[in-house]
């Protein structure tokens, strides 16, 4: 027995991170054959059950384990046991985790087109490993101040691909949810000061519903989040916002956000981003635009026509782990003017006093978190040993692959497509829902693609979300045979 087991010696460390990186490098070799929609919990709903509002959409799963895969209320039994008195067999530990990693929704193969893909790029997990062992201080800048000056670099460099100002800054956040709600709460505080009640923010029925939940959170009655009309492209009528803020005014509200989406989650439509880059000059608000989903696409020349007017905002949502290909836990709020992010957030402390500042940002006084991951080197590893051209090229090979499978799929007459993709999801239903929902189905069955659906205009739409690093031309290919020779049975019934 070790007299300090929590320790591990040199041999005990390699004997642990070579048991874990044979499975993490079996695992990503064999996703290509691996069925696309993972093994899918059965349903929480029952099939076709309306949606609260708020609630997520998607088909309602069926369990589709492959044999011999342990049965799922074993899995979960064992997933909840409580830790033993004295510690067991680290193979059979990993292989609970590999068993409780099949049992899931298979996020990181080629055949994810479902909600919005999380490949997860192996170097940025490296640099996890390393920065988590090593486990530096970045809460403040102070401790470990060329760290934090590795996260401001990447946060500057994306402010950079946003087309903001000398100025710019903000912070790497543990998601896009996050940097919504720490950016309406700097727009809060600048337009609203602490009189918060009468204030109002703007946006569409397809804006993240992160943002309503932001609003909350940030001690907003829901009657200030007003939904603004959209057009048959599905983007924001910016006339129509015009008339209800100068309406909102005149009732004594205060409109203080104007949101557009750069990108919206259900089908990548962008708002008119110059057209409310102006409303919002014009009107004192703050802009936010969400580009949680589509602010990358910047980095090519057809994103950069696309997200045109981004460049117009004081802030901006991206999420590293969509279209940057990182792993789940990687947003970004990049901001015009870090003063007032840190206005809004910052509160004295003295426990800190010691800690003089630095050139890089004081994370802790930019958002709600004080001790936090160094998040600056998962991003920074991969841009800096694979290049931004890599970056770029693969996203332009998503826009490639979205307009493919729009043309594609436009020849098949039992498929509507009311959308062009501007970005990378395509968005296509058949005549009515109940034909829908079959073949959402249906083609998850075939075990090689995966898609979801969401509801829009009130009908149910079914979406190809072309995001992961692994999808390739073949792949894609392959779902619009699928979907296209699914959608030409079903309405043949
Ligand atoms: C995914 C997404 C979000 C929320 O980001 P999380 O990283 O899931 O918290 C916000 N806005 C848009 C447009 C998104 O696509």
């Amino acid at each position: 027995m070790d007299e300090y087991p929590l320790e591990p010696g040199r041999d005990e460390m390699h004997r642990l991170v070579d048991a874990v990186r044979d499975r993490v490098v079996d695992f990503v070799c064999a996703l290509p054959d691996a069925p696309a929609t993972g093994v899918r919990p059965p349903p929480t709903r029952p099939a076709g059950a309306a949606l609260e509002p708020g609630k997520p959409s998607g088909s309602a799963g069926t369990p589709s384990g492959p044999a011999g895969a342990p049965d799922p209320a074993a899995l979960i039994d064992r997933a909840l046991a409580a830790p033993p008195e004295h510690g067991g067999d680290l193979a059979e530990l990993l292989d609970l985790v590999e068993a409780a990693t099949g049992y899931a929704f298979e996020t990181a193969g080629p055949g994810y087109f479902a909600y919005i893909p999380g490949g997860g790029l192996f170097a940025s997990a490296v640099a996890d490993l390393y920065t988590r062992v090593t486990n530096r201080y970045v809460g403040m800048s102070n401790p470990a101040p060329a760290l934090a000056a590795l996260e401001h670099g990447v946060v500057r460099w994306l402010g950079e691909v946003c087309g903001l100002g000398e100025g710019r800054g903000g912070l790497l956040t543990s998601g896009g949810s996050m940097a919504n709600f720490s950016a309406l709460v700097a727009a809060r505080h600048v337009g609203l000061g602490e009189h918060i009640a009468d204030g109002t923010l703007y946006l569409t029925r397809y804006a993240h519903q992160s943002m309503a939940k932001a609003a909350r959170l940030a001690g907003l009655p829901a009657s200030a989040v007003r939904v603004v009309p959209h057009d048959d492209q599905l983007r924001m009528r910016v006339a129509a916002a015009a008339e209800m803020i100068a309406a909102d005014r005149a009732a004594g509200r205060r409109p203080f956000l104007l949101v557009g989406s750069a990108g919206t989650t259900d089908t990548g439509t962008v708002d008119p981003l110059p057209a409310l880059g102006e409303l919002a000059a014009r009107e004192r608000l703050w802009l936010h635009v969400d580009a949680a989903y589509g602010g990358p696409f910047r980095l090519t020349e057809r994103g950069r026509a696309r997200l045109a007017g981004t460049e117009l905002a004081d802030s901006v949502t991206l999420d590293p782990h969509k279209t940057l290909f990182l792993p789940f836990g990687s947003g970004a709020l990049v901001v015009r003017d870090p003063a007032a992010l840190r206005a809004a957030h910052e509160v004295g402390t003295y426990v800190l006093q010691d800690l003089d500042p630095h050139d890089a940002p004081d994370y802790a006084h930019l958002s709600p978190e004080l001790s936090r991951d160094v998040r600056g080197v998962r991003l920074w590893l991969p841009l800096h040993l694979h290049g931004v051209a890599a970056f770029r090229d693969a996203l332009d090979e998503k826009l490639d692959l979205a307009e493919m499978a729009y043309r594609t799929l436009c020849e098949e007459p039992a498929l509507e497509l009311p959308w062009r993709p501007e970005l990378s999801i395509v968005a296509f239903r058949m005549r009515d829902d109940a034909s829908s929902r079959r073949l959402l189905d249906t083609v998850n069955a075939s075990g090689r693609v995966f898609v979801s659906s969401t509801t829009v205009d009130g009908r149910c739409t079914l979406r190809l979300c072309i995001v992961s690093h692994r999808s390739h031309a073949d792949r894609v290919g392959e779902a619009c045979e699928i979907i296209a020779s699914a959608a030409r049975r079903i309405a043949a019934d």
